[in-house]
């Protein structure tokens, strides 16, 4: 054999770091060196959505701080019990939009795909913590259903691959969805919604990245970062490779108490994101599923955390408020 080819390992090295994710409490507190005594942990909380932390992402975790806002999005606690009127399993009407099992047409000229029910990492506030991915998700049957779909609406300009995270597919199930949703001369740009970059940079692979050159449309990919913390040395070096190969970079926040409701906490989230050529471009209001009740901001509140954000930074760099209401042709403003 050449001793200078490189041979792929058999499993990628993101799926090994994945497989070692942080799967229960034990592991994670022993990890943070935490102890469970006063904190208001929930196995229930766990059975109802399981857990999932990568080590990188537990890396970025202050030790010894049971108020990390990173571990806060990411812990299981007895919190997730309490039930609310008006926090439901789908409080953004996506099974009242879904046509033909994986496909979310609400808005005009772009469609959404549940590419798969999998996420590197569980966030204790997902809207779609609650959602039947199983009746949803991408599969070879759904897949000619989409094409289809593309090919008798010819008025959709983008696709944008959401989940769970899209990442997760591996490199051959996400190119051939990217090159046959690529034949389409009326698609003009794929968009990529994902998490992954900041929470398993590892994914963001050479092979990960031809696969992204070989299409001619425009791609686009959403990020989600919520706290200036989760950008480590190791998330840059991923966002520069996506950014050298002209993928245009966005990132949308979720406002979270006791995460980054605090103006100076957005405020150094946005000038971290610009710092590495990631637009701010959405915080969105808590979107209300089951579970999640306390991690609500008020919208009140919101407003007048984003009036200090505002009036500390270019305009450029302040997101935009928005809050998801179901029925409506586009994400309602609630701050610009
Ligand atoms: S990565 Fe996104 S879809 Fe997955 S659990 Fe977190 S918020 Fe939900």
């Amino acid at each position: 054999m050449n001793a200078h080819l490189s041979v792929q390992p058999l499993v990628p090295a993101w799926q090994t770091e994945l497989a070692k994710a942080f799967t229960n409490i034990t592991d994670l507190l022993d990890f943070l060196n935490l102890q469970p005594e006063g904190l208001p942990l929930s196995d229930q909380a766990i059975q109802n959505f399981s857990m999932r932390v990568p080590v990188g992402f537990a890396n970025c975790m202050e030790k010894g701080n049971p108020n990390d806002p990173l571990l806060k999005q990411v812990l299981p606690v007895s919190d997730e019990l309490n039930t609310f009127p008006d926090f439901i399993n789908d409080p953004v009407g996506d099974l009242e939009a879904a046509k033909l099992g994986g496909i979310i047409h609400k808005y005009h000229g772009r469609i959404l795909l549940i590419t798969t029910g999998g996420c590197a990492i569980n966030c204790r506030y997902c809207f779609r913590r609650n959602f039947p991915y199983a009746d949803l998700q991408m599969n070879k049957t759904r897949l000619s259903l989409v094409l289809q779909y593309l090919h008798d609406n010819p008025d959709i300009s983008e696709v944008i691959l959401s989940g769970g995270d899209p990442l997760l597919l591996n490199d051959n199930r996400l190119g051939q969805l990217v090159e046959k949703i690529s034949q389409f001369h009326h698609i003009q740009r794929i968009r990529i919604h994902s998490r992954i970059p900041i929470v398993l940079p590892s994914r963001i692979t050479p092979q990960l990245l031809e696969i992204f050159s070989r299409i001619p449309q425009q791609i686009i990919m959403v990020l989600h970062c919520n706290h200036g913390n989760e950008i480590s040395p190791e998330v840059i070096t991923a966002c520069s490779l996506l950014k050298q190969h002209q993928i245009l970079l966005f990132n949308q926040a979720v406002l979270l108490k006791d995460v980054n409701d605090q103006a100076e906490q957005l405020i150094a989230l946005s000038e971290k994101l610009f710092a590495n050529n990631i637009i701010p471009y959405y915080l969105h209001l808590l979107d209300k599923a089951t579970g999640t009740g306390h991690f609500d901001v008020k919208t009140s509140r919101a407003i007048s955390i984003m009036n200090e954000v505002k009036a500390n930074l270019p305009g450029y760099l302040v997101p935009k408020l928005v809050r998801e209401i179901p029925g409506e042709s586009s994400k309602t403003g609630v701050f610009f």
